[in-house]
């Protein structure tokens, strides 16, 4: 199976239970490792061998590694390794430099990367840094492990099977009991999303991409359940192509009903196979870009995306309300005084509002953006940016659609669309329109 390298997130400490440690950013690299059943102990090279070999994957045992030898050369840590079983092929030259290794409290200096294989649970590491829903999370890993003196600190990749990639992906981004259909969609966008990113972002480092939003969120293997893996593997090796190239196969929770356009969230440039469109069976014609087009929409139940899952809230419609008090207190930092209106600007397809004015007592001030608008608005975060705003008995009434920017797949749409019998190609088709889904 073809392998992907992925840049794990950068961490100022990388702490391991039972496994490894790496530490940078702090002046010098160090890569601590602990709870191994050490023999054989030589200063230079070491060589790990997971036990036991062979285990099916995604299954969390956690065996620790062994250390088959420290050694002080590498063709003589090639050559242990070769007995053992083990393959050191692929040690990655050119990132030079240290690392300071401990092995259960001994300290051994060995040259960048620094290569080990093993199952690991790591704390602390950062989701969606930067985003409204960044956090920390225990992260399970498991693979082949390069550590490379990187800058002041170090960098840590894993390599892994693409297609377990592909399905940690796509079981992170959408709820594992999803319909297998949806899932199956979800797995071929995010193996898309790989083709379109690996080696492109990144083209002058040790590996294909990063795990963080930049390319495409990898959590690790924690997030793997049910029968995702399976699910890969029915896909394998598909991608959907556009004008022969991998398309950026975008994709958010709801879209309320209409899909929106690149530019309206991104100001890039729309993609042909990402217009706005109604999520639905057939086009009706509905355009959610004025104001009185929105109040038509809004009682809309036929989409996709109004559908009962797990009893999650599908937020294709929702309401939030502030007093002027609030809403004054909450938007002090623009300077406007007394908050009197909230008037959308510029609105796309689907009604997200990319543009708003919020004028105060003292002056008015002018908003831009879809992501600033719902990070500006939220209590922290609203759903969406479309909405309605309406005064009632002196409140600030948002009346919303949707979850997320709307572009591309519709994740709750694929499931209403699986639910009512569709298949993941329809759903594909549905979504990214004129790709094509190609089998490499
Ligand atoms: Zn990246
Ligand atoms: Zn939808």
């Amino acid at each position: 199976m073809e392998k992907v390298r992925v840049a794990l997130p950068t961490f100022e400490v990388f702490r391991a239970e039972g496994g490894i440690r790496v530490e940078g950013g702090k002046g010098f690299n160090r890569v601590e490792i602990r709870s191994l059943t050490a023999r054989d102990l030589k200063e230079g090279y070491a060589v790990f061998k997971t036990s036991p070999a062979g285990k099916p994957f995604g299954r969390f045992h956690t065996e620790r590694w062994s250390i088959l030898g420290i050694f002080d050369n590498l063709s003589r840590a090639y050559e242990v390794a070769k007995r053992e079983g083990g393959t050191y092929r692929n040690w990655v030259e050119g990132w030079g430099g240290h690392l300071e290794v401990f092995v259960n409290g001994q300290r051994w200096e060995v040259e960048s990367p620094f290569r080990f294989e093993g199952e690991v649970w790591v704390e602390d590491v950062w989701v969606g840094r930067g985003f409204h829903w960044q956090r920390r999370e225990r992260a399970f890993y498991k693979g082949v492990f390069y550590a490379y003196a990187w800058g002041r600190g170090v960098k840590v990749v894993l390599e892994v099977p693409l297609e377990e990639y592909v399905a940690a992906v796509a079981s992170s981004e959408m709820h594992p009991e999803a319909p297998a259909e949806a899932l199956k969609a979800q797995i071929v966008a995010a193996r898309t999303n790989l083709f379109r990113t690996a080696g492109k972002h990144h083209p002058n480092e040790p590996y294909d991409v990063c795990a963080e939003d930049h390319c495409q969120v990898f959590r690790g293997f924690h997030v793997l359940k049910g029968d995702v893996l399976n699910l890969s593997a029915e896909t394998a090796g598909e991608i959907i192509l556009y004008a022969g190239e991998p398309i950026e196969a975008r994709y958010s929770k709801s879209c309320g009903g209409i899909t929106e356009e690149f530019s309206v969230v991104w100001g890039e440039e729309d993609k042909p196979y990402s217009p706005s469109f109604r999520d639905w069976e057939r086009e009706d014609g509905h355009s959610a870009s004025s104001e009185e087009g929105f109040r038509r929409f809004y009682p809309v139940e036929d989409s996709f995306c109004n559908v009962e899952f797990h009893g999650i809230e599908n937020l294709y419609r929702w309401e939030i309300s502030y007093t002027q008090e609030e809403l004054t207190e909450r938007l002090k930092h623009l300077g406007v005084g007394k908050v009197l209106h909230i008037v959308p600007l510029k609105r796309g397809r689907s009604g997200r509002i990319y543009e708003l004015s919020v004028l105060g007592l003292e002056c008015e001030r002018r908003v831009k953006g879809e992501y600033r608008i719902r990070e500006l608005l939220g209590k922290p975060f609203l759903p969406s940016s479309a909405f309605l705003v309406e005064k009632e008995r002196g409140k600030f009434v948002f009346r919303g659609m949707g979850w997320g920017h709307g572009v591309g797949m519709c994740q709750m749409g694929a499931i209403g669309m699986a639910k009512r019998g569709h298949s993941y190609r329809e759903i594909l088709e549905h979504y990214y329109r004129g790709g094509v889904i190609t089998r490499l």
